[in-house]
C-alpha cells in the first residue's frame, strides 16, 4: 500500500506535505522518469511556490531537464508535455481542496496520471535518490508559453469563426483559481463576450471555495440571471473540471456536462469508438452514447483510470460525474477549457437549456453505511452473491455496479472513510430512494 500516493497523487496540507518531503518525492519522481525531460506546474496556492522551488531542486538533483511552466492550469500542464514529447509532469495543484491544502500530481510521458499502484513504485525509490555528480545536475528551463500555446490547441478545435460571430454572453467564475490565467483570454479570443467573477489568481480562495458545487456558485446563478447571459460557467482549483449554469439560471451538474460533451463531440453522426467513464456516472451518459452508436467502457472511479483506459483502447472521449472531460483529440486530460470552448460552440446554435432538453433526466439518492475495512468487504460480497443469484447485469470493477432496466445502483467501499456508499438512480425520485433503500437491506443482509 502506497505511503504517501493517493488515488490522484499525493495530497495534504502544507505541514504533511511539506518542501522536505516534497524535495524527497520529487527525487524518487525523476528516478522512476529514469533522468528524462518533466515539466513542472503549479496553481496560484500561496504554497506553490516554495513547493515549486523543492520539486525543482529535486528534479534537477538526480539529473532530470525540468521545463517550468509557472502558474498555469492543470490540463495547460498536461497539454504541454504531450506537446514537448516530456518523459512526465509534475502539477503542484491541490484541485478543488481548501487553500491550505496542495498536492503533487504525476502525470508520465503519455498523458496518463500516475495511479496509486504506480506510486507505491515511486515510493519505493526515496530511499535511494540517485544523486548525481554536481556536473551532471539537470537544466532547469522556464517556459511561459504554455498558456498562450494552449489556447491556440483549443481555438483550432472549436468553430472559433462560428463562435466570433455570434458572441454567446457568458459569465465565468474561476474561483480565484487557476482557470483566472487561462479562461478569460482563451474566451476573449474566441470572440464571447465575457462577464468574470472570482476571475484573478488570488490562493485564499476569498471569493468562493473552489469545488464548483451549486451551494458554492450561488453568486455565479444570480449574475447569468440579471446580466441575461447564455450560460455560467464555473472550475474547480486548477481548472481541469467545470460545471455550467444555463440561460435561466439552472445548474448543471457533472455528468450532464460529460452527456452534453458527448452529444456536442457526435454532431449529429455516429461516434467512432467507445465512450468511457466511471461506475460513478449518471445511466444518461450511456443512453446518450447509445444515441450516438456508441458503447460505454466503464473505470473505478479516478482520473487515472480513465486515461489508462483509452490509452488501452482508443476511446472517443472520457469524462467522471463530477464534469471532467477528456477530449483526446488535444490531450488525455480532464480539460475544463476545451469543455467551455464546446460549450461556446454550442451556444451559437441554440439556448443551454434546450440543449439540455436532449439529457434523459435521472434522479438519484446516497445512502451510506458505517462500515470498517473487514465489513467493507462483507457488504461488497453479499450485494455481489445477490446480483449473481438474481443474474443481474453488474459491473465489478469498483465496489459492485448493478444496470437495470431504467435504473442503477452501485455498492462502493470508501477508500478514505469507514464507509460504504449506496447510490442509486432512476427515472423519479421515488424509485431511486426505493432502489437505495432495497440495496441497503440487501447489504446488511437484512
Ligand atoms: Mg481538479
Amino acid at each position: 500500500m502506497a505511503k504517501y500516493f493517493g488515488t490522484n497523487g499525493v495530497r495534504g496540507r502544507f505541514d504533511e506535505l511539506t518542501p522536505e518531503l516534497t524535495l524527497r518525492l520529487s527525487q524518487a519522481i525523476g528516478g522512476y522518469f529514469k533522468g528524462g525531460k518533466i515539466v513542472v506546474a503549479r496553481d496560484c496556492r500561496l504554497t506553490g511556490e516554495a513547493l515549486r522551488s523543492a520539486v525543482v531542486a529535486g528534479l534537477s538533483s538526480v539529473g532530470c531537464e525540468t521545463i517550468d511552466l509557472g502558474m498555469v492550469s492543470s490540463p495547460t500542464a498536461e497539454y504541454i508535455t504531450r506537446r514537448l514529447a516530456a518523459d512526465g509532469c509534475i502539477i503542484i495543484s491541490a484541485s478543488h481542496n481548501p487553500p491550505e491544502w496542495n498536492a503533487l500530481k504525476v502525470v508520465d510521458g503519455k498523458g496518463i496520471a500516475v495511479s496509486r499502484e504506480k506510486g507505491e513504485d515511486i515510493e519505493k525509490l526515496i530511499e535511494k535518490p540517485g544523486l548525481v555528480r554536481w556536473d551532471k545536475i539537470g537544466k532547469i528551463r522556464i517556459y511561459e508559453t504554455g498558456t498562450a500555446e494552449h489556447i491556440e490547441a483549443i481555438k483550432k478545435l472549436a468553430a472559433a469563426d462560428k463562435i466570433a460571430k455570434r458572441k454567446p454572453k457568458i459569465v465565468i467564475d474561476c474561483g480565484n483559481g487557476a482557470a483566472s490565467v487561462i479562461a478569460p483570454r482563451l474566451l476573449k479570443e474566441l470572440g464571447c463576450e465575457i462577464i468574470s467573477l472570482n476571475s484573478h489568481p488570488d490562493g485564499r480562495f476569498p471569493g468562493r471555495p473552489s469545488e464548483p458545487t451549486e451551494a458554492n456558485v450561488k453568486e455565479l446563478i444570480a449574475l447569468v440571471k440579471s446580466s441575461g447571459a447564455d450560460a455560467g460557467v464555473a472550475w474547480d482549483g486548477d481548472g481541469d473540471r467545470v460545471i455550467f449554469v444555463d440561460e435561466k439560471g439552472a445548474y448543471v451538474i457533472g455528468d450532464k456536462v460529460y452527456a452534453l460533451s458527448i452529444i456536442w463531440k457526435a454532431a449529429g453522426k455516429k461516434l467512432k469508438y467507445d465512450v468511457v467513464t466511471t461506475v460513478a456516472t449518471s445511466k444518461a451518459v450511456e443512453d446518450v452514447a447509445a444515441r450516438y452508436g456508441a458503447k460505454v467502457r466503464y473505470t473505478a472511479i479516478g482520473a487515472p483510470y480513465l486515461c489508462e483506459e483509452i490509452a488501452k483502447k482508443s476511446a472517443a472521449m472520457g469524462g467522471e460525474e463530477v464534469g471532467g472531460v477528456i477530449w483526446p483529440e488535444l490531450s488525455m486530460a480532464k480539460d475544463g477549457f476545451m469543455t467551455v470552448a464546446k460549450l461556446a460552440e454550442a451556444l451559437c446554435e441554440k439556448p443551454l437549456s434546450k440543449w439540455l432538453e436532449e439529457v434523459p433526466e435521472y434522479f438519484n439518492v446516497k445512502l451510506k453505511i458505517e462500515a470498517d475495512e473487514k465489513s467493507k468487504k462483507e457488504i461488497v460480497e453479499r450485494v455481489l452473491a445477490h446480483a449473481k443469484n438474481k443474474k443481474l447485469d453488474c459491473v465489478t470493477i469498483d465496489g459492485v455496479r448493478i444496470n437495470l432496466k431504467d435504473s442503477w445502483v452501485i455498492c462502493r467501499p470508501s477508500g478514505t472513510e469507514p464507509y460504504v456508499r449506496i447510490f442509486a438512480e432512476a427515472k423519479n425520485a421515488g424509485e431511486a430512494k426505493r432502489l437505495a433503500e432495497e440495496y441497503q437491506r440487501i447489504a446488511l443482509g437484512k
